[in-house]
């Protein structure tokens, strides 16, 4: 038996998941191209660069990034430590001083007995197992030919384009309508109709709203399919009413009257509890989605699970090609962890680290993996990418839409979350502590 790990990219997902492994006495072999091959958005040769923004999202309690970072930290997360110990004041976000944050993780990845840093371009998946891909959006092109090889091509996408998640319980349902257009498909779409004005002023505000200007390397992936809502509002006052946002087939369903415009909401899970906006993949700025998108009737005090984006990105169609235990059905012991199987996020894509490496652990010790429990953070995400339905599958980001339905139950959104919350941390001790030091005997 193999008593050793390779774990390939030395971003947020693979060092965390080099640091777990050798933290359990496994060794560990982890390559990082970067100080001889570049990426277009790195600046550094250092591990867990932060590529844009320095916050590693919200720490207001019992919120769902909280609740991961929470779950994180019981795993002594070298990304989370770092980010605490350099955390710089951000109001309610944990932000950190990215170079010192980037630095630390390095230096303890290097002081590792159990780790070799390799600063090389891994170019072909080896043959031999455990092996752990934490490559990134930004996969180098020849890796990335390799598992497209390996995956097929249809399980390999270059970009994404999100469209904004609304927490169901934050819609106006007065305004709103459940409908399908011309009756097909029953009530599939909640549907928010505008009249003449509110389409004109919705217009002007998607035209004057500050941007997030295009990296020069995403400018390939714009293309006439997935245009941002705002780049088709600025084409004309009437593209969009002819376009997503057209009214025909969907008459209210008391008056029976066409509004000018309807904006569509569509069903994120079967619970029902978050609607995604279709055709709204956008590059308005976080606070501005915020602004524009509720001056849509019905959706005024609308809370958002996620915001839309539109990057370059390249992921693998998780759902149908990975196993319950991270690694392909095709080629058991290859594992897959970070935004590469669709997760959105620098702690995100920690996480997924972590329970890669985990799951390689208990395979080098002869052990099966047991997933995270589903009332978790962790399990919500490990869920997401393992069992989402594979059609239109897109990156996602922790948020209270993915976890069970039981607590959504409570009407009251800060006491439900609060249980969600401490559910989670119970099961995930219980969880954490089934992980015993198996491993030392193994290797
Ligand atoms: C332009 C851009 C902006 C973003 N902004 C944000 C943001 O503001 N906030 C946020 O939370 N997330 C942001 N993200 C997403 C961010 O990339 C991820 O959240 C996170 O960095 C992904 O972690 P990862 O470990 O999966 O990949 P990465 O952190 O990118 O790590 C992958 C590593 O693999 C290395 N690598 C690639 N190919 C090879 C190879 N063949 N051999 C060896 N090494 C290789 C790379 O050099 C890199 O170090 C952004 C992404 C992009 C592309």
């Amino acid at each position: 038996m193999k008593t050793y790990l390779t774990v390939i990219g030395g971003g947020l997902a693979g060092s965390e998941a080099a640091w777990q492994a050798a933290e359990k006495g496994v060794t560990v072999i982890l390559y990082e191209m970067r100080s001889k091959i570049p990426t277009p958005v790195h600046k550094t040769d250092q591990c867990a660069e932060l590529v844009c923004s320095n916050s590693l999202g919200s720490n207001l309690p019992h919120s769902a990034p909280f609740l991961l970072k929470e779950e994180l930290r019981k795993f002594n997360s070298i990304v989370i430590s770092a980010a605490d110990r350099h955390c710089v004041p951000a109001g309610g976000a944990l932000a950190v001083d990215r170079d010192l944050f980037s630095q630390e993780i390095t230096e303890r990845i290097l002081q590792h007995p159990n780790i070799t840093l390799k600063r090389d371009e891994v170019v072909e998946i080896p043959d031999e197992g455990p092996v752990i891909i934490a490559t990134g959006p930004l996969t180098s092109p020849k890796l990335s030919e390799d598992i497209k090889r390996i995956v097929g091509q249809k399980y390999l996408y270059f970009y994404d384009a999100l469209s904004p998640i609304v927490d169901a319980n934050t819609i106006d349902y007065d305004k709103a309508f459940f409908a399908s257009r011309y009756n097909k498909g029953g009530d599939d779409y909640l549907n928010c109709p505008m009249d003449a004005e509110q389409y004109r002023q919705f217009v002007h505000e998607l035209n004057h709203a500050q941007k997030v200007p295009f990296a020069s390397f995403e400018k390939p992936i714009y293309f006439e399919g997935c245009l941002p809502i705002e780049e088709l509002a600025a084409r004309g006052q009437k593209t969009l009413a002819f376009g997503p946002l057209k009214p025909v087939g969907l008459p209210h369903p008391e008056t029976g009257r066409l509004a000018h415009a309807v904006v569509q909401l569509r069903r994120e899970n079967k619970q029902s509890t978050a609607f995604n906006l279709v055709g709204f993949q956008t590059k308005l700025t976080y606070p501005e989605q915020k602004r524009v998108f509720t001056l849509i009737p019905g959706l005024e005090k609308a809370e958002f699970f996620r915001l839309g984006a539109i990057h370059r990105n390249t992921y693998i169609n998780a759902p149908g090609i990975l196993t319950k235990n991270l690694d392909l059905q095709s080629r058991p012991g290859i594992y897959f962890a970070g935004q590469i199987i669709g997760v959105e996020g620098y702690v995100e894509s920690a996480t997924m680290g972590l329970l890669a490496s985990l799951s390689a652990i208990r395979k080098i010790s002869g052990e099966e993996f047991v997933p995270p429990p589903l009332e978790t953070a962790m399990g919500a995400l490990h869920n997401y990418v393992t069992t989402k339905p594979s059609k239109n599958y897109q990156p996602m980001n922790i948020n209270f839409g993915l976890f069970p339905v039981k607590e959504m139950g409570i009407r009251n959104k800060k006491v439900r979350n609060q249980k969600i919350f401490e559910n989670a941390l119970t099961s995930l001790t219980r969880w954490r502590d089934s992980f015993k030091e198996e491993v030392d005997s193994a290797v």
